[in-house]
């Protein structure tokens, strides 16, 4: 076992280091990413039409492409102190296992009892809702970790939180769901009879287990029917990268303390936050021509919209009730295949990195879920750590980059994103355990007919 380390297993930063701004990468864009359009008239939104869905100063955050630094409010870095700054840890049991001259760092978000990053952007969204003086939010939830981020968020700011849960995680992960409750939100499984497009929906699909898309739509559709609420998203908008951008600036602070400089940066990508967070700096660096850096999005193979999808307007949800987004799309109707298992199942991904991997400023890779959850047993046995199977993607990639290294000999410095812990995963483990784990890509076939249903507009 190497002994000799230079470099603490843990970096932590203190109170005082962590970020008092948030970074907004867009402000060093180029090209910026392509405006929110109104799906009546195909017009760029405006902030007035957002105002009835999203809180005032959220949507002032999401219509900002200019400003590089915003200040973290007071309240916020207070809230953030109660599970911040996130650790930067060496994987040096993992560089011993693998053998690798590569040398492995990882940002860990799992130590909040939300389980994930999602509370970086959670307590944020909550507090501009109390300060707009809200009755509460709502929102949808997939495999759970952002309602239950989220409700965790409400209960500290006083706010009701109504959560729509797809509905085959609603059954399948109980616990998550009575996390939520816990901390004083609703739970509904989606679809559900309580809204139209709910009624619509099961109309249609009769027995559907649900999807990320039309649990969204639900939820707009309850903010926007009851006085006093708003809507709030946990991934893919402009603002959530913006928050999530605290993910990345920790990490460089710690990393520059010990003039480490990343060769590649990994992470998972599902709508893109805990991504678009963690390379924000270093991409602001590349944007403006003072460093590069290789950055590598990883996403499942069965749901891979950045690999396979199509760069274009599409809807957020599947009612779609929600603004039409650029992004790299699978189209607002796909829906992961049963047996997938490792979360990331959104159809889209966040305009930012859309037009960031449009334009050739990082790459994405795609892996199947059995190989996933081989790297998170691997990890797991010499880290210590229960790694989420989202979180798996990340690591998937971040060993077979260190495992090149060690056939090259090449020293690289590989930094990627541990976006939480798998807790209520065990399913998923279990079926991989029993060898019951089964991969699933979507054929050509599959995915033109869901890219046949992506609106016209915007081409
Ligand atoms: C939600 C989630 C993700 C994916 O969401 P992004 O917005 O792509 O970051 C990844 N890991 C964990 C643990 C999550 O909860």
């Amino acid at each position: 076992m190497k002994t000799d380390r230079n470099i603490p297993y843990k970096i932590y930063l203190s109170e005082e280091e962590m970020p008092k701004q948030w970074y907004n990468v867009r402000a060093d864009m180029k090209t910026k990413p392509a405006p929110l359009l109104n799906p009546g008239t195909g017009e760029p939104l405006k902030a007035e039409e957002l105002a009835p869905i999203f809180c005032e100063d959220l949507v002032a955050q999401e219509l900002d492409n200019d400003t590089p630094y915003i200040d973290i409010p007071e309240e916020i870095r207070t809230c953030y102190k109660t599970f911040r700054p996130s650790p930067l840890v060496r994987a040096y049991f993992l560089e011993e296992a693998l053998g690798t001259p590569a040398k492995i760092y990882y940002k860990y978000e799992g130590n909040n009892t939300s389980g994930s990053h999602k509370l970086n952007s959670a307590m944020a969204q909550a507090y501009y809702a109390k300060k707009q003086g809200l009755k509460g939010v709502t929102t949808e939830t997939g495999a759970g970790q952002w309602g239950t981020a989220l409700s965790m968020a409400c209960s500290l700011f006083g706010l009701d939180c109504k959560v729509y849960m797809v509905k085959v995680s609603y059954e399948q992960k109980p616990f998550r769901r009575e996390v939520m409750r816990t901390y004083g939100a609703s739970v509904t499984p989606s679809p559900s009879m309580t809204t139209e497009i709910g009624k619509k929906i099961l109309a249609e699909h009769p027995g559907t287990t649900g999807s990320l898309g039309c649990a969204i739509s639900e939820a707009v559709e309850a903010a926007t029917t009851h006085e006093g609420y708003r809507y709030v998203l946990g991934s893919v908008l402009n603002q959530v990268l913006l928050h999530q951008s605290v993910i990345g600036l920790e990490a460089k602070t710690a990393l520059d303390k010990y003039g480490v400089k990343p060769d590649i940066i990994i992470g998972c990508a599902g709508g893109g936050s805990n991504l678009g967070g963690l390379i924000a700096p270093f991409m602001g660096q590349k944007l403006r021509g003072e460093a590069d850096y290789r950055i590598i999005a990883v996403e499942p193979a069965s749901c891979p919209s950045l690999t396979r999808g199509k760069y274009a307007y599409d809807f957020c949800d599947t009612g779609k009730v929600c603004p039409l987004a650029k992004m790299y799309t699978l189209g607002s109707g796909f829906i992961p295949a049963p047996n997938h298992a490792g979360g990331l199942r959104y159809h889209g991904m966040s305009p930012v990195l859309s037009e960031l991997y449009d334009e050739g400023l990082m790459e994405a890779t795609s892996v199947v879920q059995t190989d996933v959850f081989a790297a998170a047993e691997q990890f797991a046995r010499v880290e210590g750590i229960l790694p989420a199977p989202e979180s798996s993607h990340a690591i998937r990639v971040a060993i077979d980059e260190a495992l090149k290294c060690k056939e090259t000999g090449e020293e690289k410095t590989i930094l990627f994103g541990l976006t939480g812990t798998g807790y209520f995963d065990m399913f998923a483990y279990e079926k991989f355990h029993n060898g019951e784990m089964t991969d699933y890509i979507p054929t050509d076939e599959e995915l033109a007919a869901s890219f046949a249903t992506l609106p016209k507009v915007g081409c």
